[in-house]
C-alpha cells in the first residue's frame, strides 16, 4: 500500500528509519502531479534502480508567475496516489505550500530564501519568458533534497533546461545524489506528453503534435550533415509557421550542458522550442548528437595495425573493438562447453544469447578486458589452446556473423577503433575516418624477420619471408568470408619510411581533422 505524507516531520523520520536501519537505496521522483506516462516512466526506472522509491507531488508556487495558471494548474492526488499505488511506489510525499514554506508568506520568492543558479543558465530560453521560474524550481528541489537526501532523482529530459541546471546546482552546491535522465515520453503523434495538454482541445493537439514534426525536420537535415544553428532553426520555424493556430515563442539551438547559444553543432546541440498552442504554452525539444567517430584500420598482414591500433585508442581515448579477442571469448567457450571445434551448428546455438563485454585496460600494454556473462575471461582466452583453435573457429560463418552484428551494435555509439581486413568495407562501411595501413612485401619482410632476429631465430631466409607474405596477402585479398579490401574512401598510409610513433601521429592528425 503507498503511503501517503503530508508533512516533512513524518517524511524525515520514515526516511531515516529506511536508510539507517534497513540500508535501503532511496530514489526521488519530484512532481507536480496531474502524473501521465512521462512521470510514470521516471518512477519505473527509480523503482528498477532503488530499494525505496518516493514520488513527490507539489504544485510549486515560486515556479508560478503571478499571470501564470497556478491556480488553474491540474490536481488529482486521488488519480495520482492510485497510479503510484499499482506501480508499486512506496511513499507520496503531498505537502501544501505552506508546509514547504514554513515561515510567514512563503508562496511568493521575495519571502524566502532562494537558489539563484548562474544567471547565463537561468535567464536564457524559458528563463528569458518566465523571469525567477528557475530559482523556484532550483530552491524546491534543493529542498527536497536535503529534507529527503536520496541516492538517486530522477528528471525527464523533456524539461531539458531544468535537468541542465539541476546538475549545475548539485555540482554547485555538492549535494551528493545521482541525477537520472529519462527520455522523453511521447503521444503516438509525437506529442511529448505534459499536465497541461489536458488545457488542449482535440485540434489545438493536433497542432500541437506539428512541434515535434518541426523538431525532426531539424534532426533530419542534421543527419544530413547540416550543423549550422540559424539553418536548424529556421526549418523549424518555416515549418510551424504553416501550421495554424501555434505561436512561437522561442527556438533556440543551445549547448545541452551549458544551455550557451550555439552557431554551430561541434559535437551536441539542444534544439528546444516553446510555443503557445491557443491559450497553453508548450515546451519541447531534441538533442542533436553526433556520435563520437569510429576509425576503421585496414590492411595487410603485417603491416603494424595491432599495436598502431592499440596505442591510438589509448591516445584518443576510445575503445579498441578488439575482434581478435571476441573470436577468442568464443573459442573459450566452446571448448568450456565441451563441444566440438567443428560443431558448427551447436555452435551457433551456443553463442545465440552470448553476453560479451569489452573494457579498455588501464594500461597501454594490457590485454582488452574481457567478460562473457559477467564472468571475467581476460587471461582464459589467451592460452595457448585456445589461439590452437582461434582460427577454426573465426572460419565458421554463424560465428562471424554474429560478432559482426556485435560490433556493429557496438559501433552504433560510435567512439571506437579497430582493425582488421575488412572493417572499413564491410563492418564498418560508415566509420567517419579510414585507413588502410600497408607497407611493400619487402618492408613487411624485413620487420618479421628483425623481430624473429630478436627472438633468436637466426635460421629464417628473409626471401622466404617475402615469399610467404606474398602469398598470404594474395589468399586474404581471395577468400570469400571478409577479404582484404582497401575501402574506395579509405586513406591509404605507407609505411615503409615511417616509424610506429610517426604513423600514430599520422593517424592521430588525421582524426582530428574529422572531430
Ligand atoms: P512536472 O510534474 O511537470 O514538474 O514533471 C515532473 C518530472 O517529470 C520532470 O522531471 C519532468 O521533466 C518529467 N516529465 C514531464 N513530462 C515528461 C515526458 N513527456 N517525458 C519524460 N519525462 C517527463
Amino acid at each position: 500500500m503507498v503511503l501517503l505524507l503530508k508533512t516533512i516531520s513524518e517524511l524525515r523520520s520514515h526516511v531515516v528509519i529506511n536508510r539507517q536501519k534497513h540500508q535501503r537505496q532511496i530514489g526521488l521522483v519530484p512532481t507536480m502531479g496531474a502524473l501521465h506516462q512521462g512521470h510514470l516512466s521516471l518512477i519505473k526506472q527509480a523503482i528498477a534502480e532503488n530499494d525505496l522509491i518516493i514520488v513527490s507531488i507539489f504544485v510549486n508556487p515560486l515556479q508560478f508567475a503571478p499571470t501564470e495558471d497556478l491556480a488553474e494548474y491540474p490536481r488529482q492526488l486521488d488519480r495520482d496516489l492510485k497510479l503510484c499505488q499499482q506501480l508499486g511506489v512506496d511513499l507520496v510525499f503531498a505537502p501544501n505550500a505552506q508546509e514547504m514554506n514554513s515561515i510567514g508568506d512563503t508562496t511568493v520568492l521575495a519571502n524566502t530564501t532562494t537558489v539563484l543558479p548562474p544567471q547565463n543558465m537561468s535567464e536564457v530560453l524559458c528563463g528569458k519568458f518566465r523571469p525567477g521560474f528557475f530559482t523556484g524550481v532550483a530552491t524546491i528541489v534543493t529542498k527536497l533534497l536535503n529534507i529527503i537526501q536520496p541516492d538517486r532523482v530522477y528528471f525527464g529530459q523533456k524539461d531539458a533546461q531544468q535537468l541542465a541546471i539541476i546538475r549545475r546546482l548539485v555540482t554547485d552546491l555538492n549535494i551528493p545524489v545521482k541525477i537520472v535522465a529519462c527520455p522523453i515520453i511521447r503521444e503516438a503523434s509525437g506529442l511529448a506528453l505534459s499536465s497541461r495538454n489536458q488545457y488542449l482541445t482535440v485540434k489545438e493537439k493536433e497542432q500541437a503534435a506539428q512541434i515535434y514534426r518541426s523538431l525532426q525536420q531539424a534532426a533530419t537535415a542534421f543527419a544530413q550533415g547540416e550543423l549550422n544553428a540559424k539553418v536548424l532553426i529556421n526549418l523549424v520555424q518555416q515549418e510551424l509557421s504553416l501550421v495554424e493556430g501555434v505561436t512561437i515563442q522561442y527556438v533556440e539551438l543551445v549547448d545541452p550542458v551549458n544551455l550557451q547559444s550555439l552557431d554551430q553543432i561541434k559535437h551536441s546541440g539542444l534544439l528546444a522550442i516553446a510555443a503557445y498552442v491557443g491559450s497553453t504554452r508548450l515546451i519541447d525539444n531534441i538533442v542533436l548528437q553526433k556520435r563520437q567517430p569510429i576509425v576503421a584500420i585496414d590492411g595487410p598482414a603485417g603491416a603494424g595495425k595491432s599495436t598502431v591500433t592499440r596505442r591510438v585508442a589509448h591516445k584518443l581515448g576510445l575503445l579498441y573493438l578488439d575482434t581478435g579477442a571476441m573470436y577468442r571469448a568464443v573459442t573459450w567457450l566452446v571448448m568450456e562447453s565441451g563441444i566440438a571445434i567443428d560443431d558448427e551448428r551447436a555452435i551457433a546455438a551456443l553463442i545465440e544469447n552470448i553476453s560479451l563485454k569489452l573494457t579498455s585496460p588501464n594500461a597501454v600494454n594490457l590485454p582488452t578486458v574481457v567478460h562473457i556473462d559477467e564472468q571475467e575471461v581476460t587471461n582464459a582466452i589467451r592460452t595457448p589452446e585456445v589461439t590452437a583453435n582461434v582460427s577454426a573457429i573465426a572460419a565458421q560463418a554463424a560465428v562471424r556473423e554474429k560478432l559482426v552484428v556485435m560490433q556493429q551494435q557496438w559501433g552504433e555509439k560510435g567512439g571506437i577503433i579497430a582493425e582488421g581486413r575488412d572493417i572499413g568495407t564491410n563492418v564498418f562501411p560508415d566509420a567517419e575516418l579510414k585507413i588502410f595501413l600497408t607497407a611493400s612485401v619487402a618492408e613487411r619482410a624485413r620487420r618479421r624477420w628483425q623481430d624473429l632476429q630478436n627472438q633468436g631465430r637466426n635460421d629464417i631466409d628473409l626471401q622466404q619471408l617475402a615469399q610467404d607474405i606474398k602469398q598470404r596477402d594474395e589468399q586474404d585479398s581471395n577468400r570469400a568470408i571478409a577479404p582484404l579490401k582497401k575501402a574506395d574512401d579509405a586513406i591509404e598510409l605507407i609505411t615503409d619510411n615511417l616509424t610506429i610513433d610517426e604513423v600514430i601521429e599520422k593517424i592521430i592528425d588525421f582524426y582530428e581533422q574529422i572531430n
